[in-house]
């Protein structure tokens, strides 16, 4: 063979080895089969789905006749178990796999598997035993981000893997665990986006291909109701959530997968810092190293690319991995490389293509070889399970924070639901039988708060840190959760690094990948407190019939003159917006109202009997026992004192709330979500409509308008002067436009004027030049809209809201800009006179700050929720803050704002007031402004 003969041969090996991967071509067909043998009765999915593995997507239907065919061929390997509905009424599934021989004794399985979360009742040598004797419990979860396609098809393969194989390894799998697989977290996105994308797709691998622009009414990865599921484990607010959450909570896994498809390499874990220092350690590390080492084995033997740590921390408690973990298991997420929106195939960076077929076989050979290991490591994984309870609680005994208090007074309704979230969860709480005095209270409102002795009232709820499911309550509850110092410094380095870089000069990315803030009580806004001490205290615990009568409403009899609904939880202006909506009559005390022979706030609300028909009777006993809220009969109009009575001048009447909410591109879907969400929760009604029909003549039947989250240039160029044109004469004939985040954002830009307030560090920010003469800056803009490529890097982008601050900070104005905040918890003034905050009965208030949004205090309009700019005391109450820049410039804003504009108004809240349908502290503001709509 010639020198040149010897080139070519060896040129021609190379092409055949990695053959067509270069040269953008696509990888290797992936053999799905090679790890039999396989028992022939048992279908296999393509016989039952008609198309080949990544050759189409399957749909919810389908699949579930794929999984009922392998489940009635395989019945001593394979059960069905149905665990809840999903918001369009599909059934989610958890399938049970495991040896025939473990089948035969599931429950027997299942009850052992639970002696070992109580180490109060079960000992060590116990726990051993079942270790040894019980299979552990795997939970492998797919598809909760809808659009990630790739997990859905996998979960199928994996399924007929373990059903049909009689391969050593597989068996051994089967010995050895319970495999439980949820066969879709997120159908209802998954439905919408693999209808859409079977639809258009040709199988295009050009970026610019339809098919991989998602409509926004498709994206599928969101639910429903257009909520993340994997940031929903803190509350569970969604029906999806709750399924899975019992399920989970009945079967106390020892390991959770959750499979997803977003980057562009396959990643799974190590994670990156920060870490939740309520996971123990080493312990949490070595399992995630012990697992990660063996997926790396098995990816390099493949030649498939993947990567650890990078960006994937494991530190927000509402993930689907960290759910687990914080409950004993080893939880981690694993990240596929194509699929989803990336569709059939997908041009990568260096030309080459990446195939759905390909990025389900990653998933298929992660999940195989991480059940492998866990199977090899049951009986230490087990025992670390009971451990993490066992040593949990021991660790406890010498820690400060000994017991959480919840005042419900503030809210009845709210603090029994916060407390229904933590029973979800096993959590004992009790409910006090008579007032008590801690002699080390913390208030949640302030950080590093002194302990001081406090007084609580019957009723309230305590949860005592020194129960089994200690780590799990402290992850939650705790005021604040510090991140590794390593991380701080290097991200406050980087920030350091950014203001000496010029104007138009690309910044560095900073290392957060979700909020850094989130303790429940604040998030809810309930009047909370936290102990060092731990007395015992007279009480019952709180079982499902304590919170139903907590949250139970009614009305004291019949009312012959009024009825007084008093404003006491946040249901309460709910139930006016549906008593109005239901065209009744209800009007408002704007002063203090004696009723009944007593006194009652301003912001009561009066129910005329002469102003209604005679169904209203029958309409305030359904609403308020199902609303929660109590409502009181007056038979007389006499006021024994003061000088307003039901039938006073300065008792208002309310218009019904006739509203539209902007749902369209350029409105983020979460922000649209959450609050219909929270509308269909209380049964308000509204219309979502596009801006093309709200810039043409729309709003005509209605009265109030809502604005989601979005970005203030994309509402800009949409809306356009006609637009504005348009929300002006809505607003000035009496109108309310509520606007949200990057649309209060909109409502302050110069040419959209709907606001006096200006944005800290902008152009137009007045007091910014005060400083130093500086160099003007650039305009308030704009956020570009994320390329498809750059949303793919991660699941990122969609956690904390448009990190982006609003303007680029040029070095010489360094820190005269907010940088925007990995959402953080701050403390916020309360200005009790105005309407908007009618029913707040506190000076202070919590509220998630998740931008770089500052707005100064509006000149012409009234400043509802402030930052107040004499504050002696730190504005931050949890989570991570720029030193030297965030409570500088956040001083002297507002957080709510309202604008009178010709007889209507404008309302600027700086964030969501249902972030994630968890913060709920500004329920009474936001409700406000829609139910008092053309009064004041
Ligand atoms: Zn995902």
């Amino acid at each position: 063979m010639t020198i040149r003969q010897t080139l070519l041969a060896a040129f021609c090996l190379v092409l055949a080895v990695f053959g067509l991967a270069a040269f953008g071509q696509t990888e290797p067909k992936f053999d799905f089969y090679a790890r039999g043998e396989y028992r022939a009765n048992v279908p296999r999915p393509q016989s039952i789905l008609r198309f080949d593995v990544g050759d189409h997507h399957t749909t919810y239907a389908q699949m579930e006749q794929v999984i009922s065919a392998i489940a009635a061929a395989a019945p001593d390997r394979v059960k069905i178990f149905d665990i809840g509905e999903t918001n369009e009424h599909r059934m989610q599934h958890l399938v049970a796999i495991s040896s025939p021989e473990n089948m035969a004794r599931l429950d027997e399985i299942k009850a052992n598997n639970a002696k070992l979360a109580d180490p109060r009742t079960t000992s060590a040598s116990e726990a051993n035993a079942i270790a040894q004797n019980n299979p552990s419990i795997a939970w492998m979860a797919y598809t909760i981000h809808g659009n990630e396609s790739s997990s859905f098809e996998a979960f199928m393969q994996v399924l007929y893997q373990l059903a049909a194989s009689n391969e050593q390894a597989t068996l051994d799998i089967l010995k050895n665990t319970v495999v439980l697989v949820v066969t879709g977290e997120n159908p209802d996105g998954h439905e919408r986006f693999v209808t859409w994308y079977n639809s258009v797709a040709i199988g295009s691998p050009d970026r610019n291909a339809i098919e991989h622009r998602e409509p926004w009414a498709i994206w599928g990865r969101v639910s429903h109701y257009r909520f993340n599921l994997n940031r929903d484990t803190l509350t569970f607010s969604q029906k999806e959530s709750r399924n899975m959450q019992k399920a989970f909570m009945e079967w106390h896994p020892q390991l959770a997968v959750d499979h997803h498809g977003q980057p562009s390499q396959y990643f799974f874990p190590p994670t990156s810092l920060p870490r939740n220092p309520n996971l123990p350690q080493p312990v949490t590390s070595n399992w995630e190293d012990r697992f990660g080492r063996a997926n790396a084995a098995a990816f390099d033997s493949n030649k498939w690319d993947y990567y650890v740590r990078d960006v994937y921390d494991a530190f927000y408690p509402g993930y689907w991995d960290m759910y687990p973990s914080l409950n004993g298991a080893t939880g981690m997420t694993f990240e596929t490389d194509g699929g989803g929106p990336k569709g059939l195939n997908w041009t990568r960076d260096d030309g080459t293509i990446v195939t759905f077929r390909s990025s389900i076989a990653k998933h298929y050979v992660a999940s195989l070889t991480t059940l492998e290991t866990n199977a090899k490591n049951k009986v230490e994984r087990i025992k670390d399970f009971y451990d993490f309870r066992a040593k949990g609680m021991a660790a406890g005994s010498g820690a400060k924070m000994k017991r959480v208090i919840i005042d419900p007074t503030s809210d009845r309704v709210k603090a029994a639901e916060m407390v229904d979230i933590l029973r979800l969860s096993n959590i004992e709480v009790k409910v006090a039988s008579s007032s008590f005095t801690s002699p080390l209270a913390h208030t949640y409102m302030e950080k590093d708060s002194k302990a001081a002795a406090k007084t609580f009232p019957a009723g309230s709820y305590i949860v005592d840190l020194d129960q089994p499911q200690r780590i799990f309550i402290k992850s939650i509850l705790e005021q604040d959760t510090p991140q590794d110092k390593a991380f701080v410094d290097d991200n406050m380095a980087r920030f350091r690094r950014n203001q000496m870089r010029g104007k138009g000069q690309p910044k560095e990315d900073y290392g957060f990948y979700d909020i850094t803030a989130w303790s429940l009580p604040l998030a809810f806004g309930v009047d909370a407190y936290w102990t060092e001490d731990a007395a015992n205290v007279a009480g019952t615990m709180v079982d499902a019939d304590t919170l139903e009568t907590a949250k139970r409403g009614g009305v004291s009899g019949r009312a012959s003159i009024s009825y007084i609904i008093p404003y006491e939880t946040d249901s309460t202006s709910a139930m006016v917006m549906r008593l109005l909506q239901s065209g009744f009559k209800v009007a408002v005390a704007t002063r203090q109202l004696n009723a009944g022979g007593r006194n009652w706030p301003q912001g009561t609300f009066v129910v005329r009997v002469s102003r209604n028909p005679e169904s209203i009777h029958d309409a305030i006993a359904k609403l308020s026992r199902e609303m929660g809220v109590n409502v009181t009969t007056v038979n007389s109009g006499f006021s024994d004192e003061g000088d307003t009575s039901v039938g006073g001048e300065a008792v208002l009447s309310l218009h019904a709330p006739k509203i539209a909410i902007a749902a369209d591109e350029g409105v983020t879907q979460e922000s649209y979500g959450s609050i219909w969400w929270t509308f269909d929760k209380y049964g308000v009604k509204f219309t979502p409509m596009t801006i093309s029909s709200i810039k043409n003549g729309g709003l005509k039947d209605y009265n109030v308008l809502i604005i989601p989250e979005g970005s203030a240039g994309r509402y800009m160029s949409s809306f356009g002067g006609g637009g504005v044109s348009a929300l002006k004469d809505f607003a000035s004939g009496g109108g309310t436009i509520v606007t949200i985040s990057g649309a209060s954002v909109f409502a302050t830009l110069k040419d959209v004027g709907l606001s006096s307030s200006k944005m800290v560090g902008s152009d137009d920010d007045d007091q910014k030049g005060k400083v130093e003469d500086d160099k003007p800056a650039t305009k308030p803009s704009p956020t570009t809209e994320p390329t498809p490529s750059a949303e793919m890097k991660s699941d990122k982008e969609d956690g904390v809201a448009p990190a982006l601050p609003p303007i680029a900070s040029p070095s010489a104005n360094a820190n005269k800009v907010p940088e925007a905040l990995p959402g953080s918890i701050m403390r916020a003034t309360v200005d009790r006179t105005t309407y908007l905050n009618y029913g707040v009965n506190r000076d202070e208030m919590p509220v998630l700050m998740a931008s770089g949004y500052f707005f100064r205090y509006s000149k012409e309009g009234t400043n509802a929720l402030i930052f107040d700019a004499n504050s002696k005391r730190p504005l931050t109450i949890s989570g991570f803050v720029w030193e030297g820049n965030t409570e500088r410039l956040l001083k002297g804003t507002a957080y709510v704002i309202d604008e009178s504009l010709g007889s209507g108004h404008v309302v600027l809240f700086a964030e969501d007031p249902f972030f994630r349908g968890m913060t709920r502290s500004n329920t009474r503001p936001f409700f406000n402004a829609i139910v008092f709509n053309g009064v004041f």
